[in-house]
Formats: structure tokens, sequence, C-alpha cells
């Protein structure tokens, strides 16, 4: 079945996960009490000044037949493909050619080497493999193997966008390498997604170098995605974003809860990766909600809310949830822009569970317990944000807001992108409450430009826009000369 073919959804329960729809939140921002000092809320959302406002990229043509060929059955069928491997836990056999980690290794590898064929030579598929020393959750030398597609670029193969699903998988112990760990919804679901956009891009050019990436090692300490991070370091590209996949399989809670149209994105505000000098900034002139992590998330918001996913981005302003954390912090610790996405509502006795009934309760990460429309949806939201990256110009270099002298006007310097299809740039502004970009100053093929606005009082941002008037991540300015 198609992916944009509607499916039933049954009820959706309005309960205290329930969060508030756009509509609700400018409701509630119209009748909020004026402050005494400052702007309303209403104000802050509609601030005068320069430019208009700010508006989604809709997708385009191109875009919505990418996603028209995204595939409800094969990601069904690849989750019970993987959960059948028994268990994919770290430590289990990689021998057997039936059951354990390697079994499910060699699987991935067979299925997206099958889908490059048809890639004309534009992407390949590498057994990205290391020896992990005894470590934490590692108690002897272990092979640790991702499975890695890549499509490289046309016109920019050093710039890399990323997504990750891991395939391994964990019962109650998560040294237990033997019993059933069938970890459909962690983390099939997001492997399911990455592989079935492999087949989708397979066929396609795309401007930057996408790699999607099945990696291991993530339950017992994120060690193939930091070895996929390193690997990409030590060849001196350029990530300009990634995103984990995992637990992207249902949208039921514990409770009931449904919210089948959401998925949340979990980007940092404060970098993992921050040095001292650009902590020092920070305090003095903000910032802290304007990482390249949050750019990004903001990007995700622009290009993958709309009618061609059906979905919403539920952004959430931290790293992770609590107690857990997922492959995009290997990436942050690299210092490159990453975000987890997982799904709204959560179910714990499906995740991290031997699979057992207890009292009528039937435990363990099962197939059954997964909504394969959602996933699909899922799918969808990550094909708009890698596609409408890969074909828009990289994120401007170089950004700079000029402090030389005091002025109550804002000049912004940045570096000229390569893009042979490169338009120009825009500026953009909001007042510094309000957590999205609210106008758009566009500014033409320069890289410079003075905007009427004091930047003590509002953030601004640069974007560069290609001829098709695809937008890249906004940069935020760093202050200098
Ligand atoms: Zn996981």
């Amino acid at each position: 079945m198609g992916a944009n073919e509607s499916t039933g959804e049954g009820p959706t329960r309005s309960t205290r996960r329930t969060f508030l729809s756009a509509s609700a939140v400018a409701t509630a921002a119209t009748v909020a009490v004026p402050l005494t000092t400052g702007p309303t809320a209403a104000q802050a959302a509609r601030p005068a000044g320069p430019g208009h406002p700010a508006r989604p990229q809709t997708p385009d043509r191109e875009l919505r037949a990418l996603l028209r060929e995204v595939d409800r059955d094969r990601i069904e069928a690849i989750v019970r493909r993987l959960a059948a491997f028994g268990t994919r836990h770290t430590l289990s056999r990689q021998d057997d050619p039936a059951r354990g980690i390697g079994a499910a290794r060699d699987w991935i590898f067979e299925q997206l080497s099958g889908y490059a064929a048809a890639s004309g030579g534009r992407m390949t598929v590498e057994l990205q493999s290391y020896v992990q020393e005894p470590a934490s959750r590692i108690p002897v030398a272990t092979r640790i193997t991702n499975v890695v597609a890549t499509l490289r670029g046309d016109v920019s193969p050093n710039r890399v966008y990323v997504v990750t699903g891991h395939y391994d998988s964990r019962a109650t112990d998560v040294m237990d390498a033997v019993s059933d760990a069938p970890g459909a919804d962690d983390d099939a679901s997001g492997v399911a997604v990455l592989m079935e956009l492999a087949r989708v891009l397979a066929t396609r050019r795309s401007e930057a170098t996408i790699v999607l990436a099945a990696v291991a090692g993530e339950e017992q300490g994120l060690y193939g995605s930091a070895y996929l991070a390193k690997q990409l370091k030590a060849a001196g590209v350029d990530v300009q974003g990634m995103f984990s996949n995992d637990i992207i399989g249902s949208s039921t809670a514990d409770d009931g809860t449904r919210d089948p149209r959401a998925v949340r994105l979990f980007a940092e505000g404060v970098p993992t990766a921050e040095t001292p000098a650009e902590a020092s900034t920070r305090q003095s002139v903000g910032g802290e909600n304007d990482s390249p992590s949050r750019q990004l998330a903001r990007f995700v918001s622009d290009v993958a809310e709309n009618g061609a996913t059906g979905m919403r981005v539920r952004v959430i302003y931290r790293r992770d949830r609590y107690l857990r954390g997922s492959d995009h912090i290997s990436f942050l610790r690299e210092g490159w822009p990453a975000g987890r996405f997982t799904e709204p509502n959560e179910d714990f006795a499906h995740q991290h569970q031997d699979v057992r009934l207890v009292d009528g309760v039937q435990y363990g990460d099962l197939p059954e317990f997964c909504d394969f429309d959602y996933i699909t949806r899922v799918a969808l939201v990550n094909g708009a944000v890698l596609w409408s990256l890969a074909q828009a110009p990289g994120t401007p270099k170089g950004a700079t807001i000029v402090t030389t002298n005091l002025t109550n006007d804002t000049t912004l310097r940045w570096q000229r992108g390569d893009e042979p299809d490169l338009a120009g740039y825009e500026v953009v502004w909001r007042e510094t409450t309000a957590a999205e970009w609210q106008r758009v100053i566009p500014v033409g093929a320069v890289t410079e430009v003075t905007v009427d606005l004091s930047k003590d009082n509002v953030f601004f941002g640069v974007r560069a826009v290609d001829r098709d008037g695809h937008r890249s991540p906004v940069a935020f300015p760093r202050p200098g000369s």
C-alpha cells in the first residue's frame, strides 16, 4: 500500500499527554496577560520590523514523488524479519546463519546491496567493523559492525547528512546475549526506516551525500555510532546534520494514549561539544537556544510538517529522555548538529523486556505492538528532511555579527557557498523570547548586509537559498569583525 493512502487510525484519546495543537497555542498567545515591559506574547509572535513572515517550505514535486514510493508493507516485512533473528544482542553469535546479530548483519547488508544495485554506482554499501576491546558492557573483545549505505552527492559530495537506526537489541538484562530479544520497536523500526529510504533514494541523484547506517552496539553504549562518527571525522567530511531513529515503532502509551500523527525530535540547546570560548560568548550574548542542533530541529519542522508526511514534529528542547541516550550523542560529541526521533508516547512493558506473560500481560518488544502505518509516516518525515537538506545549499559558513563598534543597527557577514545553483541568502530574525524564526529578509547574492534593527534586541540568523527555492538550515552568527 502506498504511504499516502489513508489508514484507519481509531479514536485518539485526549489525555494529559496530548500536547497543545498549533491553534491552541495561538489562542493561548492572544489571551496572554500583557507584560509591564517588553512585548506581549502576541506582539512577540508578530514583531514589527523588516522582512516578511517566516513560512514553512512546501515539498516540491520531486520530493512528493519520492515520498509516494515509501512502502508500508516493505517496512512491516523488514521489522518482522529483524525480529525473527531471535536476538540481535551485540554479544550474541556472529556465525550462526539463522539466529543472532551476525545473521541480522548479513541480511541487512544483502538487502541494502540489492537496493544499491539500482543506483548506477552512486550508492555503495559496506560492512564497517572494528574490534571493541573489553569495556563497559563489553566483557570480552567483540567485533562490532555497522552496515552503511552511502549515496554519494553529485554536487557537494563532502557535505554529508546521516540517518541511523540501531540493529542490535536487548532483553531485560543488558548483558543477556542468549534470551529472545526481538527488538521490534527498539530498534528494528528505525532500521526499517533507513532501509526503506535507501531503497527509494538509490534511484535518485542527490546534490549532497546521504549516509544511511544500521549501527550496532547501541544498547551496550553507543559503540557502533561512535565508530561511524569517528570514521567520518577521520575522512574529513562535513557532517551538517544527523538523525537517530530509535524507538519509532508505535504511538501508543501504556495507558492507551495514542498520538499517531506526531513524532518527537530531541534536540539539545547548549552543545555537548561546546568549547570554553564558545561558552564564554554564550554567557555574554545568549544563544543557548541557537545551537546548530536547534537550527536543524527548526529546519525539520519547516520541511516535514505538511500534507506529504501527515505528521507533526514535536521538538523537545533536551538532548534525550531522562535515563536514556541514543546514537545522535556520538555525533554531538564530534561537534555536529544532530537529533533523535522517537515515538510520542511509550510503553515500557515493550522495551528492554524479556518476552514473557505475567498475569495475562504480554511483555517484550514484539512486532505485534508496532504500528506499521506510524513507522511509515516517520519514514516520510525522515525522507522529507533528508531530501530537503541534500538538495538545498549547505548551511552558511563563517556567519558573523559585526561587533567592532557600538551601533543601533546590525551588520552580518558570511562566506559564499560554492553550490552552482546557489541563488543568494536570507537573513532571519526573531524576538529573543520566541522559539521560532519569525521574519525573513531576502538579501540576494551578497555576503554582507546591514539591517536596521538593533542586534541587542533580537536574534539573527542567515540561510542560503538555491534557484529552486530550497533553503538551508540557519547559521547562527558569532560576534566578530
Ligand atoms: Zn534503542
